[in-house]
């Protein structure tokens, strides 16, 4: 993959990266045709990088379609879905960490997470040594930590934010939605219209406002909520699954 990438480089291609974990849907489809926007050869990287997670069974449980992100890839207009055996040499003993955008929201609740992705990113710019790499913002925290590394580190990539996809009720689309039963689905959505809902309250408002809609929303745990950068960032859980959302304050 590396002499390939650095081949088109030499060439005078501009490579765009997108990495995921897989299971891929809509949210990935819409950051694969904006990298198509960007460069002359996009490469989807799908591994599911086991230093991120907190919990083994979330590791295991993790979907993988393989057959299917290769079609969704290819429809979207990826040049190569790259999806390597293993990143880490049984003695690999090198992390990257982030120390200041780490700290806080998704860093509180999952130690080490950031270390993993700020790790694991590395890795992928190290192989691929894209022009430009595209993450969506419906993991915002990880934008920002991304953006700082690359900054930080004098890494010669442009990052690009996506917006989040949402399917039709506002959930944003995630790989884990795939595990939430027909019930659990229906409470993911009345989450999704609540973070809305709190952050048209705007920012001195909307924390305060998504506690109090959510206490009323049986089955929705909420783990934290927080404005930071003018976003309401939070994180729930439903049934077995931790669902992510930000949305800007004071928008209608
Ligand atoms: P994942 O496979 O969940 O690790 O996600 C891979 C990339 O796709 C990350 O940059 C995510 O932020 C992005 N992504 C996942 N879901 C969405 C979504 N619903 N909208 C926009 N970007 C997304």
């Amino acid at each position: 993959m590396q002499k390939a990438s650095l081949q088109w480089r030499r060439s005078g291609k501009r490579v765009v990266l997108v990495p995921t974990m897989g299971a891929l849907h809509e949210g990935h489809a819409a950051l694969i045709r904006r990298a198509k926007q960007l460069g002359d050869r996009v490469v989807v990287s799908s591994y599911v990088n086991p230093t991120q997670f907190n919990q083994n069974k979330d590791y295991r449980r993790y979907p993988k379609r393989p057959s299917q992100d290769a079609k969704i890839a290819k429809a979207a207009g990826a040049d190569v879905l790259f999806r390597p055996a293993q990143l880490y040499a049984p003695d690999a003993s090198t992390w990257v960490v982030e120390m200041d955008q780490s700290k806080g929201r998704c860093g509180k609740h999952r130690p080490n997470h950031f270390r993993g992705v700020a790790t694991v990113v590395t890795k992928l710019f190290g192989i691929l040594q894209p022009d430009v790499a595209v993450f969506g913002e419906k993991d915002l925290q990880q934008c920002e930590v991304v953006e700082r590394l690359a900054r930080d580190l004098f890494l010669p990539i442009r990052v690009v934010r996506h917006p989040t996809v949402r399917e039709k009720d506002g959930l944003a689309m995630s790989s884990r939605n795939l595990r939430l039963n027909p019930h659990q689905r229906e409470l993911a959505g009345f989450w999704a219209l609540s973070v809305r809902a709190a952050a048209r309250k705007g920012a001195a408002g909307a924390r305060a406002h998504l506690k109090k809609l959510l206490r009323r929303l049986k089955g929705v745990r909420l783990e934290y909520v927080e404005v930071t950068g003018g976003y309401l960032c939070a994180a729930a859980w439903v049934g077995p699954v931790r669902l992510i959302d930000n949305r800007k304050c004071g928008m209608k």
